[in-house]
Order: C-alpha cells, then sequence, then structure tokens
C-alpha cells in the first residue's frame, strides 16, 4: 500500500495529556465525576457561562441524553437535517422518534432556517440543529419558530467549539447542546462529548440520567441521605482518565484555534481565485456567524470533477475525503418515511469535498497540497 504522506487528519497533542493521566491514576479515583471531569465542566461553564456541563463518553451520548430529556415517545417528530452524521438521528430513533428531514440551504449545508416552518406539525417535539463545520446555523429565526410552537432546540454542536452566533456560543443557545471530542475534531480525547443543560428545568434529571437513574450527585454533594434509583438512565460519565486528557486540550483551546484559523484563513486565500474562476464553492460564514476552522471544504460542481480531484490529490499521497451521505437516501432509512426530493442535501453529499485541517500540519505541507490542488481544479 501506498503511504499517504498529507493525511486527513492527525490528533494533536498539547503535552500535558499523559502527565494529567497520570495524575488522575495516581489520586486513586479513576471512575467518572471527580476532580478533572468538575475541570472540564467548569472551563465551559465559565468561559462560555453555559448554565450547566456534563461530560459524557461522546457526542452521540449526550444527545442520547437529550432524547429522554425531551420526553421523546413513540410517534413524536423530529425535524433535523439530513446532511449530518448518523447521531444526530439514531440518539431519537432509539427514543422511537419519527424523523422530519430538513434540507441544506442554497449556500451552505446548514440547515435552512426558512423551510422549517413548513414541516412542523403538532406531533413535532423538537428541532435538532447541526451547526456544519462549526459554523452557525440562523439561530434568531430558529428559537423563534421554537418558541412559537413550544418545541424544543437540541444544538447538535459536535464541531462548534469556541464558535458563535452574533455573541453567543454555540451549544448555549437551544435548550440542550450535545459538544463532541473525538478524535477529528478540534479539541480531542479519543472519544468524549458534553452535554450542555441551558433550561434549567433539565439539571437535576440530566444528572440522575447522566449517573445510571440514580440521584448519586446529589447523594455527593450532601443534599439527601442516601441514594437511589430514581428514573431511566444509563453511563454516560466517562472515566478521570479521558476527562484528565481533555483537560490537557482545553488549557491549549486559543492555540489550538489559532493554528487551525492560520490553515483555514490559507485555504481561503490561496483558492479563493480560481475557485472563483471555476464555479467551485468556498465555506459561507454568514454575517451573524463566527468560524472556528473545524473544516475547510470545497463545493465542487458535480460528483464527477469531485472525484477527479479526490484521485488527483491520491496521487500525490494528499488525502481529501468526502461526507456526509444524505441520511434520507441511508441503507437504514430508505423507504421508512416520505420520498421529499432533498436537492441541496444530494448536492452536498456528491459535491462537497474536505481538505486535510490538522494542528501539525506544516506550512510547506500545505503550501503543497494548495499547489496541487489549483493544478488539478486548472486541469478540470
Ligand atoms: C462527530 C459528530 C457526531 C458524533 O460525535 P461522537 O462524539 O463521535 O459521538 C455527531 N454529530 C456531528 C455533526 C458530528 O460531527
Amino acid at each position: 500500500m501506498e503511504r499517504i504522506k498529507i493525511p486527513f487528519n492527525k490528533p494533536h497533542l498539547t503535552g500535558k495529556e499523559t502527565d494529567y493521566i497520570l495524575d488522575a491514576v495516581s489520586s486513586g479515583k479513576i471512575s467518572g465525576n471527580g476532580s478533572h471531569t468538575k475541570k472540564c465542566q467548569q472551563f465551559f461553564e465559565e468561559k462560555y457561562h453555559f448554565k450547566k456541563c456534563l461530560l459524557t463518553t461522546s457526542c452521540t451520548d449526550a444527545l442520547e441524553m437529550a432524547a429522554i430529556l425531551t420526553d421523546i415517545e413513540q410517534g413524536d417528530e423530529v425535524i433535523l437535517p439530513s446532511f449530518t452524521f448518523a447521531s444526530s438521528a439514531t440518539a431519537f430513533v432509539l427514543r422511537g422518534a419519527k424523523l422530519v428531514f430538513a434540507d441544506s440551504g442554497d449556500e451552505s449545508p446548514n440547515m435552512d432556517a426558512q423551510r422549517i416552518e413548513s414541516l412542523i406539525t403538532p406531533k413535532t417535539k423538537v428541532i435538532v440543529v447541526v451547526h456544519y463545520a462549526g459554523i452557525a446555523c440562523d439561530m434568531g429565526v430558529i428559537m423563534n419558530i421554537a418558541e412559537r410552537h413550544s418545541i424544543f432546540v437540541v444544538e447538535d454542536a459536535a464541531q462548534s467549539i469556541d464558535s458563535y452566533y452574533q455573541d453567543k456560543p454555540l451549544g448555549g443557545i437551544g435548550h440542550l447542546g450535545a459538544f463532541s471530542f473525538h478524535e477529528t475534531k478540534n479539541v480531542i480525547s479519543g472519544e468524549g462529548g458534553m452535554l450542555v443543560i441551558n433550561d434549567e428545568r433539565f439539571i437535576n434529571r440530566a444528572e440522575v440520567i447522566w449517573e445510571k437513574g440514580t440521584n448519586r450527585s446529589a447523594f455527593f454533594r450532601g443534599e439527601i441521605d442516601k441514594y437511589d434509583w430514581v428514573d431511566i438512565g444509563s453511563s454516560f460519565l466517562p472515566s478521570e482518565v479521558i476527562a484528565a486528557f481533555l483537560y490537557a486540550q482545553l488549557e491549549n483551546l486559543e492555540d489550538i484555534q489559532n493554528r487551525r484559523m492560520q490553515i483555514w484563513n490559507l485555504y481561503q486565500a490561496k483558492l479563493s481565485p480560481v475557485c472563483l474562476e471555476k464555479n467551485i464553492g468556498l465555506p459561507h460564514i454568514p454575517s451573524y456567524a463566527s468560524n472556528n476552522a473545524h473544516i475547510f471544504y470545497l463545493i465542487m460542481p458535480n460528483q464527477a470533477s469531485r472525484e477527479r480531484l479526490i484521485d488527483g490529490l491520491g496521487k500525490h499521497n494528499i488525502l481529501a475525503v468526502f461526507h456526509y451521505q444524505s441520511l434520507h437516501k441511508s441503507d437504514f432509512y430508505i423507504g421508512k418515511g416520505d420520498d421529499r426530493v432533498l436537492a441541496n442535501s444530494d448536492r452536498y453529499t456528491n459535491c462537497l469535498v474536505r481538505l486535510p485541517v490538522y494542528y501539525s500540519l506544516s506550512e510547506s505541507e500545505q503550501n503543497f497540497v494548495i499547489e496541487k490542488l489549483i493544478g488539478i481544479i486548472k486541469g478540470l
């Protein structure tokens, strides 16, 4: 097999991860909800003023907690984009939800906020918002719709660390938010995630669900004199070993974000002219949204040109990848729902390509990628 010289992603270690893991191990407490977990949660509560944060073993888990907290029952409808990762859907399907897919916008893979209202029925309980590439959906419009119809908003903020809608941090706007620290994200712990609880009504129950349906958290705070099984729940909390790793990353958040932004901006500056000339789409950042440099993507004119681009880069050992396969056409879902055409979702499925973005991608490596890209695009 040919060696990939420029991979699509390389997990970045900031240096202190193994030190903090050793701290956790030698402290004698390595199960969950210990000092490292609390430090990570506090980091988010202080920096972004999130009301309550609970680390989870994945973003998928955090979304499953959100589905339990919003009391999703058989037949309840959940509106979500089709152009997203399967977890945005599976978390709610597990509780019996009926999925109602919303198309992406013309200018970006984000759900078109203007097209949501027509999908609402008396059974709609939740809108799952996915901020693709960490670029905000139009949360003003979406929260307004949700309020008027008394619907919950869950932000799948898996990609959205340190990104904003106007002056509001993503994950902190909907009733609940879910982050991911999977190794492909900006800040990582291998596998890992976090539930953000913005609506106070959910805080107590969230802690119970997190701790296998027991009121163990309240017990350890001394609020009750014995702990008991009080609700449904699962084992959603990560061990201290994971939290220790994550804390080392969070301490270096600014450095990580700065480096990724440099990479993102260089792609943008050097690729804009040729993309304009060849009718290739670049990331769209609305005036209300910030950019956290999670993904740099191109929207090719068609699937054939995307294939030629990926193959062409592959010949130089540069790995570019595409995603997502629209959920409404997935093996699991096909035949289960309505057959509305979601033209934009299909277009991003066929035409979007992601370029390598990772901390240790050097400027010379990136210039090599850019040079080869421009050559291929000019020859298309
Ligand atoms: C990565 C990702 C997830 C899943 O995160 P895990 O932590 O791996 O569970 C869910 N939704 C979106 C949009 C993602 O990008």
